[in-house]
């Protein structure tokens, strides 16, 4: 059976263009990250797995890692 990774559109990129070297990611760093994860088709299902990880580097789904401690923190507010 195949895997949300295989629909992947980051598969076969560069990592470091989801990794971005810096403290603290923001937004202009992951750009181009984010644009492939715009249009990938398996985007909410990468977001939910890095936020049950609490995955706390790099880009997943779109988000930043300070996107996902918001999202978490929100989430953990309405629960
Ligand atoms: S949403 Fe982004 S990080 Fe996740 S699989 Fe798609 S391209 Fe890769």
């Amino acid at each position: 059976m195949g895997s949300w990774r295989d629909h992947a559109k980051c598969r076969g990129l560069d990592p470091e263009i989801f990794y971005p070297q810096v403290e603290e990611v923001e937004e202009e760093d992951a750009a181009e990250a984010i644009a492939v994860c715009t249009a990938c088709p398996v985007c909410e299902v990468c977001l939910e797995h890095a936020l049950a990880r609490r995955e706390k580097e790099g880009v997943w789904g779109g988000t930043t890692p300070r996107e996902r401690r918001r999202i978490i923190r929100r989430r953990r507010r309405s629960a």
